[in-house]
């Protein structure tokens, strides 16, 4: 461990150590069973009680009521993009409503044109990606097949502080790949809830839906098997072989998520971090361009830039040999990205806001 740098990746990302530590532990036999998980069948006893503490977690942390299915999918988020509009919207006369908020939304919009029609309802392009609507920025038909949002753009770095406003009758959707159970929310409020594992919740290959059982009785027989949300939660995320290993992993973050004190202080933690950084932007405004307006920072990925190439590439130099890395911006973007996920130490961040501070005072 003493090798571990203070790790700034968007995804896959930084996990607990204790976590890594008992993976390792229990690597070439899990207690009592006789082989490695990695060799056990889904069907084994064993591995059922993996994935059902697993989805146990996340009801917990969550507060996930009956009227909710847990599910365990592989394809990502991206397949979610098809699955949501396959599973909801083809067949439909009315427009489903998407908030392009930036550009994970953007690739759910262009994959649900493929399955029915889409409503921009809202779209952010004037600002460059940097804000968020407010309930008097837009309308919601009461009739619209459902409501999708992404309430935290990876890239952009801009994070909804609350739920979009969304009538009753609209099933509100919501890709939360980059902010999972990293504070507390009222699933009540959602018809769906998503999200890929790699970045808060464990390592990549399974992706958490929690979709409210109504919504299951939706989709068409006529779709792949794999793209039906009812066969899923008919078969227990066992309709196929399900990606065991990282359910394990997940199910271990959230145990150690229930250690730390739940969504509620992790949510604290990840406000000191995030802010942390951004009492420094602030206090370099000639320095430190933040791309996000203040009041939709995201508390996970703190995106800004530096007045120009040549001094954002020292910064990341000096990072680097300061033992902070991955703090390069999206390709799409450019820039500089600290990721502050769950298992980021406040220590990883403050480190990275003195680092921020010197090099403003250096060379502002
Ligand atoms: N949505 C968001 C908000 C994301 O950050 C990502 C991954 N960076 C995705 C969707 C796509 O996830 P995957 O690569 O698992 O398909």
């Amino acid at each position: 461990t003493d090798q571990r740098v203070y790790n700034f990746s968007a995804g896959p990302a930084v996990l607990p150590v204790s976590v890594l530590e008992q993976v390792r532990d229990e690597m070439l036999c899990l207690p009592g069973a006789g082989c490695s998980l990695l060799e056990m069948s889904h069907r084994d006893k064993r591995f059922l009680e993996i994935l059902a503490d697993a989805q146990a977690g996340i009801r917990e942390l969550l507060g996930v009521s009956d009227d909710y299915e847990v599910l365990f999918l592989q394809g990502g988020a991206r397949l979610q993009f098809s699955m949501i509009a396959a599973n909801l919207l083809r067949g439909q006369d009315k427009a489903a409503e998407y908030m392009l908020t930036g550009s994970w939304s953007k690739k759910a919009i262009e994959e649900a044109r493929k399955e029915g029609n889409v409503n921009v309802t809202w779209d952010g392009k004037a600002n460059q990606y940097s804000q968020l609507p407010t309930a008097a920025d837009y309308q919601i038909p009461a009739d619209a097949p459902y409501l999708y949002y992404c309430s935290n753009e990876t890239i952009q770095g801009v994070q909804f502080q609350s739920e979009p406003t969304c009538p009753g009758s609209v099933p509100l959707i919501c890709d939360s790949s980059s902010d999972f159970l990293s504070r507390p929310l009222d699933i009540a409020k959602y018809g769906m809830l998503y999200a890929c594992a790699q970045k808060n919740a464990g390592p990549a290959g399974v992706t958490v839906v929690i979709m409210r059982k109504d919504l299951l009785a939706k989709g068409s027989d006529d779709l792949p098997g794999y793209l039906l949300y009812r066969n899923h939660a008919e078969n227990d995320s066992e309709w196929n072989t399900p990606p065991t290993f990282a359910i394990y992993v997940l199910g271990l973050v959230t145990q150690w998520l229930k250690k730390q004190g739940g969504l509620q202080a992790i949510e604290k933690q990840n406000h000191e971090k995030s802010q942390l950084l951004y009492d420094v932007i602030d206090a370099f405004p000639d320095f430190y361009q933040g791309h996000a307006k203040v009041d939709c920072r995201s508390k996970m990925n703190v995106t800004f830039k530096l007045p120009s190439d040549e001094l954002q590439a020292a910064f990341l130099a000096e990072a680097a040999s300061q033992q902070l890395q991955s703090l390069k911006g999206h390709r799409s973007v450019g820039g500089i990205r600290a990721s502050l996920y769950n298992a980021m130490p406040v220590a990883g961040a403050a480190k990275l806001a003195d680092l921020m501070r010197a090099f403003a005072e250096k060379n502002a």
